[in-house]
């Protein structure tokens, strides 16, 4: 019966968890701001979440860590909800940032001057960063339009690490770098100041592994969040995220983690690996240390291992 399958996943995660955990010593700490620097890399937290609310955890997953660069699908689904309510800004949307894989590294400069300002997909920064200019014309207030977004998925509020925002907006070198150039082609149309602020603050976002798990299963539900029943995305829609995720979502790796994993999934620089398995799970691990890619080394071994053993590939 259900009870006992549900025990079954419960020693199977932690059957994961004993595999995945040791390999954190092969990964490294992101080092760019001191709050990521001092993180303990022992930390590891792995979070399923059934679409019935059933969750099935190991670990910490209750601690919280700055969301990062997952915050790109959070921001995104925000501008796909407006570009949805207004034909033009669907094909606005659309128009300013691409859909592709990049393979190039998720803070590369090179593409954007090759492709005139136009960044490969939203799931790399140029391309967040372009979500956020167009988000800032169509919220009345981006933090709060997200951070509202986020706590609703998660089912409780989250809040933004002010320490770690600042931190952000002074190592944003790279990322105004890429926002000056966009802006040179026409491509961003208001202040990089502002972009970059709004970009920050949902980078510093501070969420757990159970509240990732939670707030990916719209997208494993049809875009339905099935802790409320609200449709946060129509279906295609909903699809087409899982598909950008898929193919864009964890760096220069997406091919190896299609092949490995083969669930869509974002991963972020603290650590954080954020899945969706279409009509079953949210799923989300959390182990800081990271791969060469950048994404968590752990975290990698842990989606591998469990979408094997439980055959959850959508592929
Ligand atoms: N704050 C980081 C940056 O923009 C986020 C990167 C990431 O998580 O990939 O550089």
């Amino acid at each position: 019966g259900g009870d006992d399958a549900s025990k079954d996943l419960d020693a199977l995660l932690e059957e994961v968890a004993e595999i995945a955990r040791p390999k954190a010593s092969e990964g490294e700490l992101a080092d760019y701001i001191p709050e990521l620097r001092e993180e303990d890399p022992d930390s590891f937290g792995l979070a399923v979440v059934d679409l019935d609310g059933t969750e099935h955890v190991v670990g910490d997953v209750d601690r919280p860590f700055a969301i990062q660069s997952v915050s790109k699908v959070f921001s995104l689904v925000l501008a796909m909800q407006k570009a949805d309510a207004a034909d033009g800004v669907r094909k606005e949307l659309w128009g300013r940032v691409g859909v592709e894989p990049s393979g190039d590294p998720f803070n590369s400069l090179v593409q954007l001057e090759h492709e005139k300002g136009i960044p490969r997909n939203p799931m790399i920064n140029a391309g967040a960063l372009v979500v956020d200019d167009v988000l800032l014309d169509h919220c009345t207030d981006h933090h709060e339009e997200m951070q509202a977004l986020v706590s609703e998925l998660a089912g409780e509020e989250v809040t933004v690490d002010e320490r770690i925002a600042s931190s952000e907006e002074g190592t944003s070198g790279r990322n105004r770098a890429m926002a000056y150039l966009m802006q040179s082609f026409g491509n961003l149309h208001h202040p990089v100041d502002d972009v970059i602020k709004a970009y920050a603050h949902q980078c510093a976002v501070k969420m757990t592994a159970r509240q990732l798990a939670r707030a990916s299963r719209f997208l494993a539900n049809d875009g339905v969040d099935p802790a409320t029943g609200r449709q946060i995305l129509r279906p295609p829609l909903a699809r087409r995220v899982n598909a950008l995720m898929l193919t864009c979502g964890t760096y220069d790796a997406a091919g190896e983690f299609a092949f490995d994993v083969g669930i869509p999934c974002k991963s972020g620089v603290a650590g954080a690996i954020m899945g969706v398995v279409p009509d079953r799970y949210g799923v989300t691990v959390w182990s800081p240390p990271l791969d060469q890619a950048g994404n968590s080394r752990a975290g990698k071994a842990a989606l591998h291992e469990l979408t094997d053993r439980l055959d959850l590939s959508v592929f």
